[in-house]
């Protein structure tokens, strides 16, 4: 799959085994950033354990405002083999994460399901979570069918415009809502649980962007439309402006209470009931840097 890659909807078809690049830059080999507890996932994602997240370098999404931008848009990272990835994965376990969480895993997957096998063998037994950009080929998607538990996709743009304005992702509503369907397909629209832990399921995530409502509300239409409206989905509050983005016309502050509530409402108007909501008041979404997220991710890089 490396040789003519098309592991994501950019379909680049470089040889990744002979060193040439596509849109993400990466090589034909796992490339992590780090990988720790982490507290701030959705509450049945981080239990008291934390979950077991493992963030990798580089991205197939363009996102100008990623808020996790110094590793998304880097390729550097430490270079593991299949088997240093499996030992991560038990490493994570055993420090009593809940899972293990690769955060945009769609341009390495075959290694890392390769890792994943291997640490099934070797006595892994925490759900495995899919936490991608919504940008996927639903071919490969597809592939994973029986491997993953959890899918953890973001749902950024119900607008196309918004899409390749912020993200470089042409057709993302229609391509990332394919995806989801064929993820729905495999895990159901719903979100098991055991004693509060996610076991198995979907959550889609949805940052709420500044002043781009419309959008925020197309993205919940479509949900509701094309998906279901029992699918559970974590509204994200947290946005924040990176540097290259502080004097963006759109994109340089962080949203009002006001404007989250909004879209809040409008999900519960359009009957979705399995939300994740963020405390939010206007006093902490004035531009204050320091401040630690509602989801309390301000300590570690940001899962999304
Ligand atoms: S994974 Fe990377 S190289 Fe492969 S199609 Fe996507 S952007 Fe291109």
């Amino acid at each position: 799959m490396y040789t003519s890659c098309t592991l994501c909807p950019r379909a680049c078809g470089v040889d990744r085994t002979k060193g040439e690049k596509g849109y993400c830059r990466l090589p034909a080999d796992i490339v992590m950033d780090c990988a720790l507890a982490h507290h701030g996932e959705e509450p049945p994602l981080s239990g008291t354990g934390g979950a077991g997240t493992i963030f990798l370098s580089s991205c197939n999404l363009g996102c100008i405002y990623c808020q996790n931008y110094q590793i998304s848009h880097s390729t550097r990272g430490r270079e593991l083999t299949v088997i240093q990835l499996a030992r991560v994965m038990l490493d994570l376990q055993q420090k009593g994460c809940h899972n293990v969480e690769p955060v945009t895993p769609t341009p390495q997957t075959p290694l890392i399901m390769e890792a994943l096998c291997l640490a099934r063998m070797q006595g892994l037994t925490v759900p495995f979570v899919y936490n991608c950009g919504g940008y996927e080929n639903t071919e490969v998607i597809r592939m994973l069918d029986g491997m993953v538990d959890i899918y953890l996709p973001d749902f950024k743009y119900g607008l196309e415009a918004d899409a390749l304005l912020f993200s470089d992702a042409p057709e993302y509503p229609t391509i990332a809502i394919e995806a989801i369907r064929e993820m729905v397909r495999q895990t159901g629209d719903d979100l098991e649980m055991e004693n509060g832990i996610a076991t198995r399921g979907i959550i889609v995530r949805h940052l709420v962007l500044p002043g781009r409502l419309e959008n925020s509300k197309r993205a919940l239409k479509r949900l509701k439309s094309k998906i279901s409206p029992n699918i559970p989905i974590s509204l994200m509050s947290q946005y924040t402006p990176i540097d290259r983005v502080k004097s963006h016309p759109q994109l340089g502050r962080r949203i009002t209470g006001n404007e989250y509530h909004q879209i809040v409402d409008y999900a519960l108007d359009l009957g979705f009931e399995n939300l994740f909501i963020q405390e939010v008041n206007d006093d902490t979404l004035t531009p204050d840097f320091n401040r630690e997220n509602p989801f309390d991710s301000s300590r570690t890089p940001d899962a999304k």
